[in-house]
């Protein structure tokens, strides 16, 4: 064992991880990492269940201790809906800088009564990173207990690091280049395996809001190294559109970019989606990679 080298503990557990790159991290700005999930859903289990019991405490206070809406918990496009296009968002700073944030989105339904979803989270990049706590209430007065800190303001926030993938990371015209190759390549390859009966080409990108949901908070994602010898990822997530459910694939490439933090850039090269179950399983390819990464 040498000490001229970097160490990294995991947060929770303590126990060594070797390499940066397997740290798992929840939020931004923080070093708060961990070795692997069971390490994070341990570490904020007391946390969560503070939440909690704050939450039952209000409801008893409102009287909205049970509320049909709630069965909307278990909602997939109702909690993708406030994590990912909030009407509010507000972030609460403590006296050491540690930051809770609050997503409110007010949901109506035909024949139902509006109600609010909220979700409490740590924030990774600009999407939920941890989820300390979610709810679902009609109750005005409960959903204003949730405006905590400070408003912040929707579209800014998102915006913040969509300009990152371009220019600022020093991305060359040999890796456009590069993109662009591998782009035909991936398209090539592609066309040979869809099935007639699968969405075609040319709806793709009507798909294409669904990029940065995939590969900020995927199902799944895939490495590996193609014939060519460069690292692709696969980013899969299930989804929901007007009763349709379908998969989205965002294949990305990794660049070889010296940044001075020795993260990995990643770039979206082909995407599409997918209700081909045989084509999703033809895309399980390479080594499993868990938790989010740096793109
Ligand atoms: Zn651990």
């Amino acid at each position: 064992m040498s000490f001229i080298k970097d160490f990294y503990h995991c947060y929770h557990c303590k126990q060594e991880v070797s390499k940066l790159e397997d740290l798992l991290f929840v939020e931004a700005g923080s070093t708060r990492s961990f070795c692997g999930e069971k390490c994070i859903e341990d570490y904020f289990k007391p946390i969560t269940d503070q939440f909690e019991a704050r939450e039952k405490e209000l409801r008893k206070k409102y009287a909205v201790e049970t509320e049909s809406c709630l069965d909307f918990l278990n909602d997939i496009s109702v909690m993708e809906a406030v994590m990912t296009l909030p009407d509010e968002i507000w972030c609460l700073e403590n006296g050491i800088q540690e930051e809770i944030f609050s997503f409110i989105k007010k949901i109506e339904h035909e024949g139902a009564a509006p109600f609010y979803a909220i979700v409490l989270c740590t924030i990774f990049d600009t999407y939920p990173g941890f989820v300390l706590l979610s709810t679902i209430t009609e109750s005005k007065f409960l959903m204003e207990e949730f405006r905590i800190g400070e408003q912040r303001d929707v579209s800014s926030h998102f915006e913040d690091d969509t300009h990152l993938e371009d220019n600022e990371l020093g991305v060359t015209s040999s890796d456009v280049e590069t993109i662009e190759k591998k782009k035909s390549e991936l398209l090539a390859k592609h066309l040979e395996n869809i099935s007639i009966a699968d969405i075609p080409v040319e709806k793709y990108e009507l798909y294409d809001e669904y990029l940065a949901t995939t590969m900020q908070n995927p199902d799944e994602v895939y490495k590996k190294d193609d014939e060519q010898g460069d690292t692709l990822y696969t980013y899969i997530k299930a989804y929901d559109k007007e009763g349709v459910s379908f998969y989205y694939f965002v294949i990305c490439i990794r660049l070889d970019i010296d940044t001075s933090e020795g993260e990995e850039i990643i770039v979206p090269v082909f995407t599409f989606p997918s209700v081909d179950g045989d084509l999703y399983r033809l895309y399980h390819d390479g080594e499993q990679v868990s938790g989010p990464l740096k793109n």
